[in-house]
Protein backbone atom coordinates (compact mmCIF):
# COMPACT_ATOMS: atom_id res chain seq x y z
CA UNK A 1 0.00 0.00 0.00
CA UNK A 2 1.09 3.64 -0.94
CA UNK A 3 1.09 6.23 1.65
CA UNK A 4 0.11 9.47 0.69
CA UNK A 5 2.32 11.70 1.43
CA UNK A 6 1.28 13.61 4.62
CA UNK A 7 0.79 10.09 6.05
CA UNK A 8 4.33 9.56 5.18
CA UNK A 9 5.21 12.07 7.14
CA UNK A 10 2.90 11.26 10.00
CA UNK A 11 4.86 8.08 10.41
CA UNK A 12 8.14 9.89 9.85
CA UNK A 13 7.12 12.03 13.04
CA UNK A 14 6.36 9.23 14.98
CA UNK A 15 10.35 8.21 14.75
CA UNK A 16 11.84 11.30 15.45
CA UNK A 17 12.44 12.37 11.88
CA UNK A 18 12.29 16.47 11.33
CA UNK A 19 8.97 17.12 9.12
CA UNK A 20 7.49 20.79 8.21
CA UNK A 21 4.75 21.25 10.29
CA UNK A 22 1.50 20.67 8.62
CA UNK A 23 -2.38 19.57 8.75
CA UNK A 24 -4.89 18.52 5.75
CA UNK A 25 -7.53 20.97 4.20
CA UNK A 26 -9.99 19.80 2.19
CA UNK A 27 -11.68 23.00 1.65
CA UNK A 28 -9.79 26.86 1.21
CA UNK A 29 -11.23 28.06 4.08
CA UNK A 30 -9.53 24.79 5.84
CA UNK A 31 -6.54 25.89 4.23
CA UNK A 32 -6.87 29.29 5.51
CA UNK A 33 -7.47 28.19 8.83
CA UNK A 34 -4.52 26.21 9.15
CA UNK A 35 -2.49 28.91 7.73
CA UNK A 36 -3.74 31.24 10.11
CA UNK A 37 -2.80 29.55 12.79
CA UNK A 38 0.73 28.90 11.68
CA UNK A 39 0.63 32.71 11.46
CA UNK A 40 -0.29 33.13 14.94
CA UNK A 41 2.31 30.74 16.08
CA UNK A 42 0.63 27.64 17.35
CA UNK A 43 1.68 25.44 15.75
CA UNK A 44 2.64 21.69 16.18
CA UNK A 45 5.50 20.39 18.11
CA UNK A 46 7.35 19.01 14.98
CA UNK A 47 9.59 21.85 14.11
CA UNK A 48 10.79 22.86 17.27
CA UNK A 49 13.44 25.20 16.61
CA UNK A 50 11.50 27.40 13.94
CA UNK A 51 11.32 31.03 14.67
CA UNK A 52 9.34 32.42 17.25
CA UNK A 53 6.53 34.87 16.33
CA UNK A 54 4.88 32.17 13.36
CA UNK A 55 5.12 32.28 9.69
CA UNK A 56 2.77 33.36 7.38
CA UNK A 57 4.82 31.66 4.56
CA UNK A 58 2.50 28.27 4.20
CA UNK A 59 3.68 25.70 1.00
CA UNK A 60 -0.14 24.09 -0.14
CA UNK A 61 0.58 20.64 -1.73
CA UNK A 62 -1.72 18.50 -3.76
CA UNK A 63 -2.11 14.94 -1.89
CA UNK A 64 -2.50 12.68 -4.57
CA UNK A 65 -0.55 9.09 -4.53
CA UNK A 66 1.85 10.15 -7.15
CA UNK A 67 5.42 11.87 -8.02
CA UNK A 68 5.80 15.47 -10.14
CA UNK A 69 3.15 16.89 -8.31
CA UNK A 70 5.48 19.88 -8.46
CA UNK A 71 5.92 20.42 -12.26
CA UNK A 72 2.67 19.77 -12.55
CA UNK A 73 1.05 22.54 -10.24
CA UNK A 74 0.14 20.79 -7.21
CA UNK A 75 2.56 22.44 -5.29
CA UNK A 76 2.19 26.00 -4.52
CA UNK A 77 3.73 28.36 -2.10
CA UNK A 78 1.52 31.34 -0.48
CA UNK A 79 2.15 34.49 1.66
CA UNK A 80 -0.80 34.92 4.01
CA UNK A 81 -3.67 32.72 4.82
CA UNK A 82 -5.41 34.81 1.94
CA UNK A 83 -3.16 33.62 -0.66
CA UNK A 84 -3.26 30.13 0.84
CA UNK A 85 -6.98 29.51 0.45
CA UNK A 86 -6.58 30.79 -2.94
CA UNK A 87 -3.92 28.16 -3.75
CA UNK A 88 -5.71 25.42 -2.39
CA UNK A 89 -8.82 26.72 -4.21
CA UNK A 90 -6.47 26.19 -7.60
CA UNK A 91 -5.02 23.15 -6.42
CA UNK A 92 -7.87 21.52 -4.90
CA UNK A 93 -10.10 19.40 -8.10
CA UNK A 94 -6.80 19.35 -9.79
CA UNK A 95 -6.23 16.13 -11.77
CA UNK A 96 -2.72 14.84 -11.94
CA UNK A 97 -1.48 12.03 -13.73
CA UNK A 98 -5.57 10.62 -13.64
CA UNK A 99 -5.27 11.42 -10.02
CA UNK A 100 -8.06 14.27 -8.51
CA UNK A 101 -6.97 15.77 -5.97
CA UNK A 102 -9.53 15.70 -2.88
CA UNK A 103 -7.16 17.35 -0.30
CA UNK A 104 -4.36 19.68 0.64
CA UNK A 105 -1.44 19.62 2.82
CA UNK A 106 -0.84 23.09 4.05
CA UNK A 107 2.88 23.28 5.59
CA UNK A 108 4.81 26.10 6.89
CA UNK A 109 7.43 26.90 3.92
CA UNK A 110 10.76 26.14 4.44
CA UNK A 111 13.57 28.13 3.52
CA UNK A 112 15.35 25.76 1.18
CA UNK A 113 19.20 25.97 1.31
CA UNK A 114 20.11 22.52 -0.47
CA UNK A 115 17.59 19.65 -1.89
CA UNK A 116 18.87 16.28 -1.87
CA UNK A 117 17.47 12.53 -2.33
CA UNK A 118 17.26 9.99 -0.42
CA UNK A 119 15.77 6.24 -0.25
CA UNK A 120 15.74 3.00 1.32
CA UNK A 121 14.23 0.29 -0.83
CA UNK A 122 13.85 -3.74 -1.34
CA UNK A 123 16.65 -4.14 -3.87
CA UNK A 124 14.66 -7.49 -5.46
CA UNK A 125 17.40 -8.18 -8.07
CA UNK A 126 20.04 -8.31 -5.43
CA UNK A 127 17.72 -10.37 -2.74
CA UNK A 128 19.28 -7.16 -0.16
CA UNK A 129 17.80 -3.92 1.11
CA UNK A 130 19.40 -0.71 -0.91
CA UNK A 131 20.11 3.21 -0.09
CA UNK A 132 20.25 5.66 -2.72
CA UNK A 133 21.58 9.30 -1.79
CA UNK A 134 22.24 11.76 -3.98
CA UNK A 135 23.64 15.58 -3.67
CA UNK A 136 21.20 16.29 -6.41
CA UNK A 137 18.09 16.07 -4.95
CA UNK A 138 14.10 17.83 -5.89
CA UNK A 139 14.29 16.75 -9.67
CA UNK A 140 13.82 13.18 -11.55
CA UNK A 141 16.70 10.66 -9.44
CA UNK A 142 16.10 8.72 -12.77
CA UNK A 143 17.10 11.95 -14.76
CA UNK A 144 20.21 12.41 -12.51
CA UNK A 145 20.92 8.72 -12.55
CA UNK A 146 21.24 8.82 -16.13
CA UNK A 147 23.22 12.15 -16.73
CA UNK A 148 25.28 12.68 -13.53
CA UNK A 149 25.30 8.39 -12.71
CA UNK A 150 28.64 9.15 -10.34
CA UNK A 151 26.42 11.63 -8.45
CA UNK A 152 23.98 8.85 -6.90
CA UNK A 153 25.39 6.47 -4.45
CA UNK A 154 23.78 3.36 -4.26
CA UNK A 155 24.62 1.43 -1.03
CA UNK A 156 23.88 -1.99 -0.05
CA UNK A 157 22.14 -2.42 3.28
CA UNK A 158 22.36 -6.18 5.24
CA UNK A 159 19.27 -6.97 6.55
CA UNK A 160 21.38 -8.57 9.67
CA UNK A 161 22.96 -5.36 11.23
CA UNK A 162 20.88 -2.49 9.59
CA UNK A 163 21.77 1.21 9.72
CA UNK A 164 23.66 2.67 12.85
CA UNK A 165 25.31 5.86 12.99
CA UNK A 166 28.40 5.12 11.48
CA UNK A 167 26.52 3.54 8.46
CA UNK A 168 24.26 6.44 8.08
CA UNK A 169 27.32 8.99 7.90
CA UNK A 170 28.72 6.24 5.18
CA UNK A 171 25.57 6.43 2.59
CA UNK A 172 25.41 10.65 3.29
CA UNK A 173 29.04 10.28 2.40
CA UNK A 174 28.64 7.99 -0.58
CA UNK A 175 25.72 11.26 -1.96
CA UNK A 176 28.46 13.54 -1.64
CA UNK A 177 26.56 15.41 1.02
CA UNK A 178 28.15 18.06 2.28
CA UNK A 179 29.96 18.88 5.50
CA UNK A 180 26.96 21.35 6.71
CA UNK A 181 24.54 17.97 5.90
CA UNK A 182 26.46 15.35 7.32
CA UNK A 183 25.42 14.49 10.86
CA UNK A 184 21.40 16.18 10.46
CA UNK A 185 21.26 13.78 7.54
CA UNK A 186 22.91 11.07 9.25
CA UNK A 187 20.65 11.36 12.02
CA UNK A 188 17.94 11.24 9.59
CA UNK A 189 18.52 7.98 7.64
CA UNK A 190 19.03 6.22 10.74
CA UNK A 191 15.40 7.03 12.01
CA UNK A 192 14.25 6.74 8.19
CA UNK A 193 15.79 2.61 8.50
CA UNK A 194 13.75 2.22 11.57
CA UNK A 195 11.24 3.39 10.05
CA UNK A 196 11.98 1.25 6.73
CA UNK A 197 12.52 -1.61 9.53
CA UNK A 198 9.84 -1.67 11.92
CA UNK A 199 6.71 -0.35 9.69
CA UNK A 200 7.89 -3.48 6.76
CA UNK A 201 8.08 -1.05 4.48
CA UNK A 202 9.53 -1.80 0.76
CA UNK A 203 10.11 1.76 0.06
CA UNK A 204 10.78 5.15 2.10
CA UNK A 205 11.54 7.97 -0.39
CA UNK A 206 13.04 11.16 0.72
CA UNK A 207 12.83 13.90 -2.16
CA UNK A 208 14.16 16.23 -1.26
CA UNK A 209 15.56 16.02 1.84
CA UNK A 210 16.84 19.36 2.51
CA UNK A 211 19.20 21.63 3.95
CA UNK A 212 17.59 24.58 5.95
CA UNK A 213 18.98 28.16 5.49
CA UNK A 214 19.37 27.74 9.58
CA UNK A 215 21.30 24.50 9.00
CA UNK A 216 18.51 21.65 9.68
CA UNK A 217 18.37 18.62 7.71
CA UNK A 218 14.43 18.02 6.77
CA UNK A 219 12.47 15.64 4.93
CA UNK A 220 10.37 18.20 3.14
CA UNK A 221 8.67 15.63 0.39
CA UNK A 222 7.56 11.51 1.60
CA UNK A 223 6.96 8.49 -0.27
CA UNK A 224 6.36 5.24 1.91
CA UNK A 225 4.91 2.26 0.73
CA UNK A 226 3.96 -0.65 2.99
CA UNK A 227 4.03 -4.32 2.70
CA UNK A 228 0.67 -5.96 2.60
CA UNK A 229 2.21 -8.96 3.45
CA UNK A 230 2.82 -7.53 6.54
CA UNK A 231 -0.65 -6.50 7.25
CA UNK A 232 -0.90 -9.31 10.02
CA UNK A 233 1.60 -7.78 12.60
CA UNK A 234 1.18 -4.09 11.43
CA UNK A 235 -2.53 -3.75 12.70
CA UNK A 236 -2.10 0.01 12.93
CA UNK A 237 -1.58 0.37 8.89
CA UNK A 238 -5.66 -0.16 8.55
CA UNK A 239 -5.78 3.25 9.72
CA UNK A 240 -3.32 4.39 5.90
CA UNK A 241 -6.24 2.94 3.85
CA UNK A 242 -8.15 5.23 1.22
CA UNK A 243 -11.46 3.94 2.12
CA UNK A 244 -13.02 7.24 0.31
CA UNK A 245 -10.82 6.06 -2.99
CA UNK A 246 -12.04 2.37 -2.92
CA UNK A 247 -13.66 0.86 -5.23
CA UNK A 248 -16.71 -0.73 -3.97
CA UNK A 249 -16.10 -4.10 -6.52
CA UNK A 250 -12.17 -3.90 -5.32
CA UNK A 251 -13.57 -3.83 -1.35
CA UNK A 252 -16.10 -6.80 -1.70
CA UNK A 253 -13.42 -8.64 -3.91
CA UNK A 254 -11.20 -8.14 -0.83
CA UNK A 255 -13.75 -9.58 1.37
CA UNK A 256 -13.51 -12.31 -0.41
CA UNK A 257 -10.02 -12.80 -0.26
CA UNK A 258 -9.33 -12.11 -4.23
CA UNK A 259 -7.20 -10.55 -5.77
CA UNK A 260 -8.85 -8.49 -8.20
CA UNK A 261 -8.45 -4.58 -9.39
CA UNK A 262 -10.93 -2.68 -11.21
CA UNK A 263 -9.92 -1.65 -14.37
CA UNK A 264 -12.07 0.24 -17.06
CA UNK A 265 -12.37 -1.75 -20.61
CA UNK A 266 -15.41 -4.29 -20.74
CA UNK A 267 -13.86 -7.57 -21.20
CA UNK A 268 -13.74 -9.37 -17.55
CA UNK A 269 -10.73 -11.32 -16.82
CA UNK A 270 -10.89 -14.27 -14.95
CA UNK A 271 -6.91 -16.58 -14.71
CA UNK A 272 -5.04 -18.27 -12.37
CA UNK A 273 -1.69 -16.98 -11.32
CA UNK A 274 -0.62 -13.44 -11.62
CA UNK A 275 1.68 -13.65 -14.14
CA UNK A 276 -1.03 -15.77 -16.53
CA UNK A 277 -3.62 -12.88 -15.60
CA UNK A 278 -1.02 -9.97 -16.54
CA UNK A 279 -0.40 -10.92 -19.64
CA UNK A 280 -3.83 -12.16 -20.84
CA UNK A 281 -4.43 -8.17 -20.08
CA UNK A 282 -1.95 -7.56 -22.57
CA UNK A 283 -3.76 -10.04 -24.93
CA UNK A 284 -7.19 -8.60 -24.72
CA UNK A 285 -5.69 -5.20 -24.91
CA UNK A 286 -3.97 -5.81 -28.51
CA UNK A 287 -6.64 -8.30 -29.70
CA UNK A 288 -9.29 -5.64 -28.63
CA UNK A 289 -8.12 -2.70 -30.66
CA UNK A 290 -9.79 -4.75 -33.51
CA UNK A 291 -12.65 -4.83 -31.85
CA UNK A 292 -14.63 -1.48 -31.78
CA UNK A 293 -17.88 -0.96 -30.11
CA UNK A 294 -21.09 1.05 -31.34
CA UNK A 295 -19.81 3.84 -28.87
CA UNK A 296 -16.91 3.82 -31.30
CA UNK A 297 -14.34 2.60 -28.15
CA UNK A 298 -11.96 -0.19 -28.58
CA UNK A 299 -12.50 -2.97 -26.40
CA UNK A 300 -9.83 -3.40 -22.92
CA UNK A 301 -9.71 -5.64 -19.72
CA UNK A 302 -12.54 -4.41 -17.28
CA UNK A 303 -10.05 -6.19 -14.33
CA UNK A 304 -7.04 -8.02 -13.03
CA UNK A 305 -8.51 -11.02 -10.96
CA UNK A 306 -6.38 -14.08 -10.31
CA UNK A 307 -7.96 -16.56 -8.69
CA UNK A 308 -4.82 -18.68 -7.68
CA UNK A 309 -4.06 -22.49 -7.71
CA UNK A 310 -6.57 -23.75 -5.85
CA UNK A 311 -9.60 -22.85 -7.88
CA UNK A 312 -12.48 -24.47 -5.85
CA UNK A 313 -15.75 -23.81 -7.46
CA UNK A 314 -16.58 -21.51 -4.53
CA UNK A 315 -14.03 -18.96 -5.71
CA UNK A 316 -14.86 -19.29 -9.14
CA UNK A 317 -18.19 -18.69 -8.01
CA UNK A 318 -16.90 -15.15 -6.01
CA UNK A 319 -14.57 -14.42 -8.75
CA UNK A 320 -17.62 -14.18 -11.43
CA UNK A 321 -19.80 -12.72 -9.36
CA UNK A 322 -17.49 -9.79 -8.86
CA UNK A 323 -16.47 -9.52 -12.50
CA UNK A 324 -19.82 -9.48 -13.82
CA UNK A 325 -20.52 -6.65 -10.76
CA UNK A 326 -19.06 -4.72 -12.72
CA UNK A 327 -21.92 -3.32 -15.53
CA UNK A 328 -19.36 -2.31 -18.07
CA UNK A 329 -18.27 -5.88 -18.14
CA UNK A 330 -20.06 -7.35 -21.37
CA UNK A 331 -17.85 -10.79 -21.73
CA UNK A 332 -15.75 -12.80 -19.37
CA UNK A 333 -12.29 -14.15 -20.46
CA UNK A 334 -11.80 -17.22 -18.02
CA UNK A 335 -7.92 -18.34 -18.68
CA UNK A 336 -6.83 -21.33 -16.81
CA UNK A 337 -3.44 -23.06 -17.12
CA UNK A 338 -3.79 -26.51 -15.33
CA UNK A 339 -1.43 -26.96 -12.95
CA UNK A 340 -1.47 -28.32 -9.39
CA UNK A 341 -5.16 -27.45 -9.71
CA UNK A 342 -6.23 -29.16 -12.71
CA UNK A 343 -7.93 -28.09 -15.54
CA UNK A 344 -11.03 -30.89 -14.67
CA UNK A 345 -10.89 -29.47 -11.32
CA UNK A 346 -11.31 -25.86 -12.81
CA UNK A 347 -13.76 -26.88 -15.35
CA UNK A 348 -16.11 -28.75 -12.53
CA UNK A 349 -15.33 -25.32 -10.81
CA UNK A 350 -16.91 -23.66 -13.42
CA UNK A 351 -19.96 -25.79 -13.78
CA UNK A 352 -20.57 -25.78 -9.76
CA UNK A 353 -20.27 -21.87 -10.08
CA UNK A 354 -23.10 -21.49 -12.50
CA UNK A 355 -25.16 -23.61 -10.11
CA UNK A 356 -24.56 -21.61 -7.45
CA UNK A 357 -24.78 -18.41 -8.71
CA UNK A 358 -28.26 -19.34 -10.00
CA UNK A 359 -29.16 -20.21 -6.20
CA UNK A 360 -28.20 -17.20 -5.31
CA UNK A 361 -30.09 -15.54 -7.69
CA UNK A 362 -27.70 -14.12 -10.31
CA UNK A 363 -27.37 -16.62 -13.17
CA UNK A 364 -24.68 -15.46 -15.35
CA UNK A 365 -26.35 -13.11 -18.37
CA UNK A 366 -23.26 -12.68 -20.14
CA UNK A 367 -21.29 -14.92 -22.68
CA UNK A 368 -17.69 -16.92 -21.03
CA UNK A 369 -14.92 -17.50 -23.38
CA UNK A 370 -12.76 -20.39 -21.68
CA UNK A 371 -9.26 -21.53 -22.70
CA UNK A 372 -8.24 -24.42 -20.87
CA UNK A 373 -4.31 -25.82 -21.10
CA UNK A 374 -2.08 -27.60 -19.21
CA UNK A 375 -2.41 -30.63 -16.60
CA UNK A 376 -5.63 -32.50 -17.30
CA UNK A 377 -6.86 -29.82 -20.53
CA UNK A 378 -8.96 -32.44 -22.27
CA UNK A 379 -10.70 -33.38 -19.61
CA UNK A 380 -11.66 -30.49 -18.47
CA UNK A 381 -12.72 -29.37 -22.01
CA UNK A 382 -14.99 -32.63 -21.84
CA UNK A 383 -16.40 -31.57 -18.81
CA UNK A 384 -17.59 -27.77 -19.81
CA UNK A 385 -18.71 -29.68 -23.30
CA UNK A 386 -20.61 -32.30 -21.43
CA UNK A 387 -22.41 -29.70 -19.01
CA UNK A 388 -23.60 -26.97 -22.15
CA UNK A 389 -23.82 -24.37 -19.82
CA UNK A 390 -25.59 -21.27 -21.58
CA UNK A 391 -23.13 -18.48 -22.85
CA UNK A 392 -20.07 -20.34 -22.58
CA UNK A 393 -17.29 -21.24 -25.00
CA UNK A 394 -14.57 -23.02 -25.22
CA UNK A 395 -11.33 -22.06 -27.87
CA UNK A 396 -8.10 -23.74 -27.35
CA UNK A 397 -5.68 -20.75 -27.61
CA UNK A 398 -5.19 -17.55 -25.57
CA UNK A 399 -4.91 -15.48 -28.28
CA UNK A 400 -7.75 -16.43 -30.34
CA UNK A 401 -9.96 -16.78 -27.18
CA UNK A 402 -8.76 -13.29 -26.69
CA UNK A 403 -10.11 -11.97 -30.00
CA UNK A 404 -13.42 -14.03 -29.15
CA UNK A 405 -14.31 -12.35 -25.97
CA UNK A 406 -13.22 -9.13 -27.39
CA UNK A 407 -15.67 -9.42 -30.15
CA UNK A 408 -18.54 -10.35 -27.92
CA UNK A 409 -17.86 -7.85 -25.78
CA UNK A 410 -17.85 -5.23 -28.95
CA UNK A 411 -21.20 -7.03 -29.77
CA UNK A 412 -22.31 -6.29 -26.29
CA UNK A 413 -23.84 -9.33 -26.93
CA UNK A 414 -27.21 -10.14 -25.55
CA UNK A 415 -28.22 -12.61 -22.63
CA UNK A 416 -29.19 -15.83 -23.75
CA UNK A 417 -32.95 -17.21 -22.80
CA UNK A 418 -32.32 -19.33 -20.16
CA UNK A 419 -29.48 -18.62 -18.21
P1 LIG B 1 6.77 16.37 -5.90
O1 LIG B 1 6.94 17.28 -7.05
O2 LIG B 1 5.48 15.60 -6.00
O3 LIG B 1 7.93 15.47 -5.68
O4 LIG B 1 6.59 17.29 -4.59
P2 LIG B 1 7.69 17.84 -3.54
O5 LIG B 1 7.12 17.75 -2.19
O6 LIG B 1 9.00 17.15 -3.73
O7 LIG B 1 7.84 19.37 -3.91
C1 LIG B 1 8.38 19.76 -5.15
C2 LIG B 1 9.31 20.93 -4.98
O8 LIG B 1 8.62 22.03 -4.41
C3 LIG B 1 10.47 20.68 -4.05
O9 LIG B 1 11.54 20.03 -4.68
C4 LIG B 1 10.83 22.09 -3.62
O10 LIG B 1 11.71 22.67 -4.56
C5 LIG B 1 9.51 22.83 -3.67
N1 LIG B 1 9.02 23.01 -2.29
C6 LIG B 1 8.26 22.17 -1.57
N2 LIG B 1 8.05 22.63 -0.32
C7 LIG B 1 8.69 23.82 -0.25
C8 LIG B 1 8.89 24.79 0.79
O11 LIG B 1 8.43 24.66 1.92
N3 LIG B 1 9.63 25.90 0.48
C9 LIG B 1 10.17 26.07 -0.75
N4 LIG B 1 10.88 27.16 -0.97
N5 LIG B 1 10.01 25.17 -1.75
C10 LIG B 1 9.31 24.06 -1.51
MN1 LIG C 1 9.26 15.08 -4.25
Amino acid sequence: MDLFEHQAKELFAAYGVPVPAGKIAHTPQEAYAIAAEFAAGHTQPTNPDRPAGGTSRVVVKAQVKTGGRGKAGGVKLADSPEDAADKAGQILGMDIKGHTVHKVLVEEASAIAQEYYFSFLLDRANRTFLSICSVEGGMDIEEVAATNPDAVAKVPISALTGVDRAKAREIAAAGRLPDAAAEGAAELIERLWAVFADEDATLVEVNPMILTADGRVVALDGKVTLDANADFRQPEHLAFEDVAAADPLEARAKEKDLNYVKLDGTVGIIGNGAGLVMSTLDVVAYAGEAFVDARGNAQRPANFLDIGGGASAEVMANGLEIVLGDPDVKSVFVNVFGGITACDAVADGIVSAYRLLAERGEAIDRPLVVRLDGNNAERGRQILADAALPGVQQVDTMDDAARRAAELAAAGAAPRQGA
